[in-house]
This record gives C-alpha cells, structure tokens and sequence, in this order.
C-alpha cells in the first residue's frame, strides 16, 4: 500500500538519515540534541494514611511547594513576552488556582501524603477538563505539567523540564508542555522537532512567536540520541541526523543570509512586479495589535474576540468588551480592522455560549451557531463593536467564524450593516467555498480561515497531531477550496483574504496570492518573512505556483514542486 504520511525516512546512499514532519516555523538551525528531562515519578498510593497530628505539617509542605512552583512560572513569564508570557502566567495561574489547591488540602485531611494528594487532585480536574472537550481538554497538558512540578519538588526529584543548555541546541521531545516551549531562550535552544503535534499545536505557536525553526510530526524521531548533532529545517520539514558538516553549514548561512533580508521589511507588501497584497496581522487584543502595528503588518486581519472571553464565567459587558476593541482599533488608526465575532465553541468552549454536553462538538454548535441559542450575545458584541468603532473613529470590517449557509450570512450581514460597518464571513466550511457567489451577494468580502477549512474539507481533528498529514494546509483540496472562493472574489471584485495558519508559510504565501487571494493574515512574527518573499516574485509566478501546488498528489509534492518554480524564477 502507498502511503502519504509525513514519517518518511530516507538514506541516501550512505548518507545521513533524513527525517521528514510537517514544516511550521521557517528557518534552518544546526545543534547538538537535548531532550527534556525523563518523567517525574509519581506516587498513586501511600503504605498508610499520614497520622492526624502530622497532617498540619504535610498540608504546609503541599502550600510552600505550589507556592514555589507558582512563583517560578511568573517569574518566567515575566521575562517571556506575548503569546509565551500569557501561556506562562496561565500555568501559574492554575499552581494558585483555590479550587485546586483545596481539593488537594481536603485529601490531605483526609490522611494522604501531598505527593499522593497532589496526584489524585490533578487526576480528577484532568477527568473535569477532558470531559469538557475543545480548548479545555488542552488544559489537562496544563494541569499534568503543574502536578509533576509540585511532586517533583515534594519529593526532591528534579524538576521536569528543560535544563538550557550552555551550548546552542536543538531540541527534540515527544511532545512539550506549553510552560515548557514558552520559557525558552532562542539563543540557547535555536530549533524545536517533535514527534507529535499538528501546525496549530502550542509547541508550534511559541516557536512561530519566537521564530524558532520547527517541524512537528516527525516520524522516527524518538530514535535519535542526545547529543547526536541534527540539521531542522523548517521550511522543507525535514531533520537531518549527523549531517554533512560542510553541507549543514551552508544551509544555515543562506537561511541566516535571508532572515536578514527581512529584517529591512516595513510594508506595505507587493510581488516583483507592484502588484499589492495586504499582509496583515492576527491578533487578539490591544498590546497584540501594537506588537503588530510594530512589525510593519498593514492591518488586523483577524482579532479573535472569544480569547479576550476565555475564562469568563459570564459574559463580558458591552463596555468592558467595548474598551477591549478601542485599544485595538487605536493601534491601527486609519487602517484596516478585521473583527472576528465570537469562535465560542468546539476547541474554544465558553461557559457562558457554548453547551457542555455535546457529542460531537466540532461539528456542533460553535461560532455563529450559538446564536441559536442565545441571539444576544452577537447583537451586544456587535453594539460593542460599533460603540469602540465611534470612540476611536475606527471603520471595522465585522465576520462571523462557522457560517454554512447563505440565509445565516444574509442574516449576519443585515446586523452589521444596521450598525453601518462591513460585513463578511468566515470561509471555514466547505458550503461556503462551493457557493461563494452566493454569499458575496449578500457581503463585502470574505476571509478563509485554512485551520478549519482543511479540518472540514479533509474530514480530520486539526488537534490530532496523529492526522496532521491531512490538515497540511498544502493538501491540494484545501486549495482547490481556496481558489473557488478566490475565483468568486475576482468575479465579483470583492476581497478575498487567507486568515489561518496557512497566511504564515512565505512560500505557500506565494500560491495563495497565485490563486487570487487580496490579503494575507498572519502572526506578527510572520509579517515579515511573507512580505519580503512576496517581494521576490512575479504574479505571474506565484500564478504558475500555484498551478503545479493544485496538480500535485500531496502535500510534500506541492512543496517541493512550487519550491522548484519559485526559486527558478
Ligand atoms: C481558522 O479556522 O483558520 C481560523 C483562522 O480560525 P481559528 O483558528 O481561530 O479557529
Ligand atoms: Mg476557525
């Protein structure tokens, strides 16, 4: 049987053992391999329950390990910034969280040691956070990770981890737990493979923000020892164990020769030949905006209002909502603003929006579906919207996330106009792709949004790192999807914009534009490496890259093929 899958090995002849992911950050870094420390015993039982008149000292060592455990992670996250600082204080948050620490006190009291508390505590809010699904269940990575601290300081091990190395390395683990990718030193780590993981992954998100070359997926990797020197190359996706030196060494000086091209990139971006394409940024609030507005992106193609909501147990006010957009919208004045009404739902659950007993969330009700049940929320976000729009003079561009048909579009677009802004949506289903006609008749544009497009195209979880060869945003359907939605667009004149992950690869970027997608969103950190490639093509190359990415027969051919007509031109 032929297979597709990513976890390719080669050997050419006598050669280096070349293993082959899905590429996420760019970028080609060479190093020695490290790991993470091996895992943290944990203890489930203790021989006899502790004596009543020792439980007083057990519960204080419990409260003076959290304590230390928590302090260390702010610490760290107070020398991170951005995505790294919030993934940080987020795991800090939940070593004080008092629903946790005091379900860990009450099995003190009733005579366990705190090691063995501390596991059955986390044991039962892991259980509470899968059942919830989505974005929760990620939180049991969380969790798992506060546990094995606390223990490991309980009971002297080391504590679980990453020791920074003193020379530049690269590192290589199963998986890594956010607090873990968020606390590392780009110079000391210059390059992040793992085995598990999609492009949408945490390990994936730190390192694009760091700009870290990474590849994620990587079949065979486990075998590889620590200290083996290896080759990350994260644009082809590939990690070259014990490479040739003199080879290695050319590919990370070409890679450092173009990292410095970007460095003079300040927008706004064209290809070769003038013909312009906004690069913009994704952002989720004010200080992510200004970071952007800092990296030279044109505008906000997408602020995701639901992260700003995460964690409430009730809804924002219209006021405090209506601040939070201000800040954004003050960033960017006078420039294009792209709000995203709430994502809530399937990986973003929100107590307030979402139903907790769903079977089968992704395909439920999320996005503009929870207006089904609750109407509201949307009209006040939009007032939200239009009142933060007035203060700041802004003139936002407004789009619901998980449309599926016209009439919900129809309906969409009647409130935003009402409010007099901009309306469109989301191409995040493939109803939307199929009739994009249709609903431009009733919008001013439209933005695909590839995360959920190829989860919905290719019919695969875009969490499953065992599936991230299907959610490849280089798969040929998904971009067949994206050039019916483009053609629409040029039909009817309107814009057309790419706001997933897929916006942030520079070479895919080129195909994207080939298609005939106006506008590119990305993270802040990807601004610059797609503007300035864009700047070294022709339309008329990216139109011809984008002819062999759709003919090609999978992802790894499209690359390899659009790699050829890029660099030939
Ligand atoms: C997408 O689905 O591509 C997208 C941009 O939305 P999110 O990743 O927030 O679901
Ligand atoms: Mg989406």
């Amino acid at each position: 049987m032929s297979t597709t899958h990513p976890d390719v090995t080669s050997t050419e002849a006598g050669g280096p053992t070349v293993l082959t992911g899905t590429p996420v950050v760019p970028g080609v870094a060479l190093g020695p391999v490290i790991r993470p420390h091996g895992a943290v015993q944990l203890p489930t039982e203790d021989d006899a329950p502790v004596a009543e008149a020792d439980r007083a000292g057990e519960r204080a060592r419990f409260s003076a390990a959290a304590e230390l455990v928590a302090g260390r992670l702010t610490e760290r996250a107070a020398a991170a910034s951005g995505v790294s600082a919030a993934v940080l204080q987020t795991t800090a948050g939940l070593a004080k969280d008092r629903g946790l620490l005091s379900t860990v006190e009450q099995r003190i009291d009733a005579g366990a040691s705190a090691a063995v508390a501390t596991v059955g505590a986390a044991q039962q809010f892991a259980e509470l956070f899968t059942s919830l699904g989505g974005l929760m269940a990620e939180r049991v990575t969380d969790v798992n990770d506060v546990r094995d601290r606390i223990v490991a300081e309980l009971t002297g091990q080391s504590e679980p981890g990453v020791t920074m190395p003193d020379t530049p390395s690269v590192l290589l683990a199963d998986d890594l737990a956010p607090a873990d990718t968020a606390g590392l030193d780009p110079a000391r780590v210059v390059a992040l493979a793992t085995r598990l993981g999609g492009s949408t992954s945490h390990t994936a998100i730190i390192a694009r923000q760091l700009g870290l070359p990474c590849v994620v997926a990587v079949g065979g990797l486990a075998d590889v020892p620590e200290g083996a020197v290896v080759l990350v190359d994260g644009e082809q996706g590939t990690v070259t164990v014990d490479p040739d030196p003199a080879d290695a060494q050319t590919r990370v000086e070409a890679a450092k020769t173009a990292a410095a091209a970007l460095a003079g990139y300040e927008g706004p971006a064209t290809t070769a030949d003038g013909h312009a394409v906004q690069v913009l940024a994704n952002v989720q609030d004010g200080a992510g905006a200004r970071a952007a507005a800092a990296a030279h992106a044109e505008g906000v193609g997408l602020l995701r209002t639901e992260l700003a909501f995460l964690g409430h147990s009730e809804e924002p006010s219209v006021e405090e909502q209506a601040t939070g957009y201000a800040a954004v919208f003050e960033a960017f004045a006078g420039r294009k603003v792209v709000v995203r009404t709430l994502d809530a739902g399937s990986d973003k659950p929100l107590a307030f929006a979402t139903p907790a007993d769903e079977a089968n969330p992704a395909l439920g009700v999320r996005g503009l579906r929870t207006t089904r049940l609750n109407p509201g929320i949307l009209t006040r976000q939009l007032d939200a919207v239009k009142q933060a729009a007035e203060a700041t003079g802004a003139a936002p561009w407004v789009m619901a996330p998980m449309v599926s048909t016209v009439a919900e579009a129809a309906d969409f677009a009647a409130l935003v106009r009402e409010r007099g802004m901009v309306p469109g949506v989301m191409v995040e289903v493939p109803s939307v792709a199929l009739l994009a006609d249709r609903f431009l008749e009733h919008l001013d544009f439209l933005s695909i949004g590839t995360n959920d497009l190829s989860q919905y195209t290719l019919a695969a979880d875009r969490l499953s790192g065992d599936l991230a060869d299907l959610t490849d945003p280089w798969q040929p359907a998904l971009l067949r999807m994206v050039q019916l939605t483009a053609e629409a667009g040029q039909r009817t004149g309107k814009p057309v914009g790419v706001c997933g992950e897929a916006a942030a690869d520079p070479l895919l970027a080129c195909v994207l534009v080939g298609l005939g997608i106006t506008s590119l969103s990305c993270a802040a950190s990807s601004v610059a490496g797609v503007g300035a490639k864009l700047g070294t093509v022709t339309l008329a190359t990216c139109q011809r890259a984008a002819e062999v990415a759709l003919s090609a027969a999978d992802p790894q051919a499209a690359r390899a093929a659009v790699r050829e007509v890029v660099d030939a031109a």
